[in-house]
């Protein structure tokens, strides 16, 4: 019996391989606010999501270890039943604060938090609508839905426009759902936009702040900021007290806030209705004390000092300025390379020189389009900046410039 499931395996495993596709997992050890050991050498990482540098800090830690003596290393139980320690109240109404909203509701993580806050809201007979390189995790809520699933183009809010005034009469509910910062693009979805075109077609909006929250708009977010002022809506896009008009925001701890778990923002009674539909939530342990720990003194912190959560962008800044390449609009800038052996090769090229910077492949982008994902943090030093992108320029993009023209020659 397991014979033939090995050999599925080693078939399948085989198979992507050929494509460059198989994935391991290596071992990397935290060494510090941006250094890390690999393959048993040192690196400075541009790959980690940590972008405040928040999950080394030191106030932080503490506060996770005073509540793990506290309440102990784990909840012990979903919160609907025993694991809703105290910290959870203190956590979702700082969140709720910082976000503008009536209410938050904790989840175990971000990805629990889409396949569970989605398929809450929306059902067999609804509509989702989804911009294209919007997270995995956002379709995968979308899917649970059993409802209709429409992709829009990204960012192209015209075609967003189009799927609703064809669809949208078909279904008593639509959602919009987007990223606010694309995680493996960088760029930033135009949420003033796409809340006019939610208002327009009754749809409500929704978006993931994941690659945001405490590194875009003063370390609130996106989804609450350069908003134009508001047309006309209906229904739910009116509601939602002082939050703007986006009134689903969700995001996670697990970037910038350092630590681990995930987040919905939005009004009083679409809190409480989470509460007792969402099945990620109550289906799954509640978060660690510690965890939830280090969260209320990440966000006492990113308040505290927005000078310091405006570093990441503003260290992409310059190296985007360094490469000449569109000013960088978040923590995250791709250089897209297209093939996924040339971005392997070129990520192993910038080990042997002593930085991390993860290949990313299909089917995490789209085919065609692997990159090298660089990610800014408050700690990069601006000389590692300046020698990483002279690497990049010299070494991987004018090498590749000037092999194009052999290869023509040769075809
Ligand atoms: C990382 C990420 C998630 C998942 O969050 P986790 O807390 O890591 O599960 C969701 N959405 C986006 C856009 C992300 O980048």
């Amino acid at each position: 019996m397991s014979a033939s499931l090995d050999e599925f395996a080693e078939r399948k495993l085989a198979a992507l391989e050929q494509r460059n596709l198989r994935r391991t997992l290596i071992e990397t050890e935290r060494l510090g606010p941006v250094e890390v050991k690999r393959r048993g050498k040192r690196l400075i990482s541009f790959s980690c999501n940590d972008y405040l540098n928040l999950s080394q800090h030191q106030a932080i830690k503490a506060a996770a270890v005073e509540a793990t003596e506290k309440y102990g290393v784990g909840a012990g139980a979903s919160r609907l039943v025993t694991g809703n320690h105290p910290l959870f109240a203190e956590l979702e109404a700082k969140l709720a604060k910082l976000k503008g909203a009536e209410a938050a509701c904790v989840f175990g993580s971000g990805y629990l938090a889409n396949t569970g806050i989605i398929p809450a809201l929306a059902g067999v007979d609804d509509m989702v609508v989804v911009d294209k390189l919007s997270h995995a995790c956002i379709f995968a809520g979308a899917k649970l839905t059993g409802g209709a699933l429409h992709v829009f183009r990204h960012n192209d809010t015209g075609h967003l426009g189009e799927i609703l005034a064809a669809h949208r009469a078909d279904h008593p509910r639509a959602l919009i759902v987007t990223d606010s910062v694309f995680s493996m693009d960088g760029d930033l979805a135009p949420i003033g936009e796409l809340a006019d075109i939610a208002a327009e077609h009754d749809a409500w909006m929704m978006t993931d702040d994941a690659h945001s929250l405490g590194v875009v708009g003063g370390g609130r977010g996106s989804g609450t900021v350069n908003l134009p002022s508001p047309k006309r809506s209906s229904g739910f896009a009116q509601a939602g007290g002082g939050q703007g008009r986006v009134p689903l925001q969700m995001g996670t701890l697990s970037k910038a806030i350092g630590g681990y778990g995930g987040y919905l923002c939005a009004s009083q009674s679409v809190i409480d209705l989470i509460r007792t539909r969402c099945r990620t939530l109550f289906y799954s342990t509640g978060l660690p004390p510690g965890v939830v720990a280090a969260a209320i003194a990440a966000l006492e912190l990113i308040e505290s000092d927005p000078d310091y959560a405006a570093l990441p962008l503003t260290k992409a800044k310059a190296f985007t300025a360094l490469l000449g390449l569109s000013e960088a609009e978040s923590p995250i800038v791709p250089i897209v390379l297209g093939d996924s052996e040339r971005t392997l090769l070129a990520s192993r090229l910038l080990e042997d020189e002593g930085f991390l910077v993860v290949a990313i492949r299909p089917p995490t982008v789209p085919d065609g389009k692997a990159r090298l994902r660089v990610t800014f943090t408050a700690a990069h030093k601006d000389e590692d900046i300046a020698r990483l992108a002279e690497i990049i320029r010299t070494r991987i993009l004018e090498a590749a410039d000037a092999e194009a023209p052999d290869a023509e020659a040769s075809a």
